[in-house]
């Protein structure tokens, strides 16, 4: 399967059509970092709409063109300016921004890329944050033995994963299952907040 051919024949059955309700709480706690923000594998773009402010600028990354078309819609749908909210057809592991960003978002693309592609992941997230910015990672599908995605995407994705991957470079700030998830992916979730040490 490529991506886009499921962007074109409507498979996308990871769009929940609107941002996991941890990341509409962590926008309302208003601590997350300010500045730029990147969030990699967007699809339609709902985090990234949801992350764009007054004093947040954030790009979105996907692969496939069909989800860059979907993601102009929603955005004039919404009204938000391409100054604050745009998306580059791209793959994550070829982008070399001009400059390092504040903030990276990781919902529901670790989990869709290939497992022994994670160590290439931890080492671009760690080229494209900033030293003092900071990673948030909503981990997800967190099941342990048989998936009720059958073998994936997404591969399941487990706290400790991101503890192997990201330490010691990365401390979590915070790490514990969330509350509130969309239908179906209730307790299969974690968030983490990671630092540099
Ligand atoms: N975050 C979105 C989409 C999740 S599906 C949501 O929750 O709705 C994973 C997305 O990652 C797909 O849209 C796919 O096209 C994109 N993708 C897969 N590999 C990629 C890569 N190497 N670089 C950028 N995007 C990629």
């Amino acid at each position: 399967m490529t991506w886009e051919k499921a962007w074109q024949e409507g498979r996308t059955g990871w769009d929940a059509g609107g941002s996991p309700p941890i990341l509409e709480e962590l926008v309302r706690g208003g601590d997350l970092p300010t500045g730029r923000a990147l969030v990699p594998g967007c699809g339609a773009g709902w985090d990234v709409f949801t992350l764009a402010s007054e004093d947040r600028e954030v790009v979105g990354l996907d692969v496939a063109p069909t989800a860059a078309r979907r993601f102009a819609d929603l955005r004039a749908e919404r009204g938000i300016g391409a100054d604050r909210a745009h998306i580059l057809i791209e793959d994550f592991f070829a982008h070399t921004p001009a400059a390092p960003y504040d903030l990276v978002w990781d919902y529901t693309f670790l989990c869709a890329i290939d497992p022994s592609e994670r160590p290439r992941w931890a080492d671009k997230v760690d080229a494209l944050v900033a030293p003092d910015g900071e990673l948030v990672t909503l981990i997800f599908p967190a099941v342990e033995g048989d998936s009720p995605f059958g073998e994936g995407p997404p591969f399941p994705l487990l706290p400790q994963h991101l503890r192997d991957l990201l330490e010691p470079r990365w401390r979590p700030v915070r790490l514990e299952p969330v509350t509130h998830s969309h239908p179906g992916r209730e307790g299969l979730e974690h968030i983490g907040r990671w630092r540099r040490r």
